[in-house]
């Protein structure tokens, strides 16, 4: 059986005791946090080295040093502290390794610890989702029951969960693996999807009349809300260094903004939630360029060997990749397609080089940002920049997926299609 993990996120409801009693927790694994973080310096400073089961074992200990836990904390919430921070410590002595000069993980303040998290659905916390997956009740060790509102778009098994708390309260986030085996396999034209900058996403598909595209625009007018808010917030930010406002009326606008910031961020998850539906319902093969983020947002500064050119315009750049939030987008199209039963492939850029290569001969010329169109020297062919990268993924996908069948089954011939037209059998695109 196919199966798909997602993550659902849902508010939480604690009455005023529960209320305090989360805070405790939240007190309580913070310290734990501090503490093992501590331990951890300490010991790398004297040139030892402390792992996870060594932090694990003495919990006991750590536990009496803070002052006991009054029965608040369950074990599998210390031990997830515990491994975040060694998962922190992993990655610091990666970048020692590459030659690196990193800070030490953080020590955190109230407002940089986010939360907690569970291991196993039954061992810390407990869910009753309602009918239909809509809203539930969740208990959670030490702090009892509480109303939760949310929508799971599907059932499924309930893995792990994470409590955190944001500007507008606490939420729990479950990990739910769902089972894609009565699913029909998907129908519909193969389609190949370039995601970028200049647009959100390019979408090509083809049959017997040729390639067609379709771009799917920047939800601009939600950048332009959150510069907006930004400018705001670095207004209020001078306010506040200038002294001419109150604590409390400083605490008070922090918030509002903060509220605000979060609406916007919901108004783009759902975009990409409909955006990545409507692709995932209508497709059988989906087909991708892996996400390197190393690749797409580390090198504007270059080696020191080879500096980077046009630093600035390339950082630029980079915030509006990552602001186009290319990792959410491709794994809510992942775990749609795994349950539309479409399958979901994802082109290696470095090897296939999309926005490089001619969809049409193939031939790989490099272009550089600026250059908008694909007009091909070798060939001839003219396309849009991103839609020349969407059809070569396209074409790649398709000849993967070719390229299996025939393994499978030998009888099926070396060039089932004439070049350049693969899938011509196609049917037309779906409007
Ligand atoms: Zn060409």
């Amino acid at each position: 059986m196919m199966t798909a993990t997602r993550t659902v996120s849902f508010r939480i409801y604690p009455n005023k005791t529960q209320a305090e009693t989360l805070d405790a927790k939240h007190r309580m694994l913070r310290d734990l946090w501090n503490a093992a973080l501590e331990e951890r310096i300490g010991a790398w400073r004297r040139g030892v080295r402390i792992t996870r089961s060594d932090q694990e074992r003495g919990l006991k200990d750590i536990r009496s040093d803070l002052g006991g836990w009054r029965g608040l904390i369950h074990t599998h919430e210390a031990q997830v502290v515990l491994k975040r921070l060694d998962l922190a410590f992993q990655a610091f002595f990666r970048r020692l390794a590459a030659g690196q000069t990193p800070g030490f993980p953080r020590f955190k303040s109230a407002d940089r610890f986010r939360g907690w998290g569970y291991k196993e659905h039954g061992n810390g916390f407990r869910v009753e989702m309602r009918a239909g997956w809509r809203h539930g009740r969740v208990r959670l060790c030490g702090v009892g029951e509480m109303r939760m509102r949310g929508i799971a778009r599907t059932p499924g098994r309930i893995l792990k969960a994470d409590v955190y708390r944001d500007v507008r309260g606490w939420n729990l986030s479950l990990v739910v693996e769902t089972g894609c085996a009565e699913r029909a396999p998907a129908t519909g034209p193969a389609v190949g999807v370039d995601w970028g900058v200049a647009e959100f996403a390019t979408i090509a598909c083809e049959d017997v009349d040729g390639p067609r595209f379709e771009a799917v625009p920047n939800p601009r007018h939600l950048d332009a809300e959150k510069d907006a808010l930004i400018t705001r917030q670095r207004a209020l930010s001078a306010l506040a260094r200038s002294r001419k406002i109150s604590r409390g009326a400083l605490k008070r606008r922090r918030k509002a903004l903060a509220r605000k910031h979060a609406k916007v961020a919901a108004r783009r998850k759902d975009f990409l939630h409909q955006l990545t539906a409507r692709i995932a319902g209508r497709h059988r093969l989906i087909v991708t360029e892996k996400l390197t983020v190393r690749n797409m947002t580390g090198s504007a500064r270059g080696t020191v060997e080879a500096p980077g050119r046009n630093v600035a315009r390339k950082a630029g750049l980079n915030r509006s990749i990552l602001d186009a939030a290319p990792s959410a987008f491709l794994n809510m199209l992942r775990y749609k397609a795994a349950e539309a039963g479409a399958e979901f492939l994802e082109a290696d850029t470095r090897r296939l080089k999309p926005s490089q290569r001619c969809p049409d001969c193939a031939a790989v010329r490099k272009k550089a940002l600026s250059v908008r169109r694909h007009d091909c020297d070798a060939c001839g062919c003219s396309y849009g920049r991103d839609e020349a990268a969407a059809l070569t993924l396209l074409r790649w996908g398709k000849a993967e997926v070719a390229a299996r069948e025939r393994a499978a089954d030998p009888a099926i011939p070396e060039n089932g299609h004439p070049a350049g037209t693969v899938g011509a059998s196609d049917p037309p695109l779906a409007a």
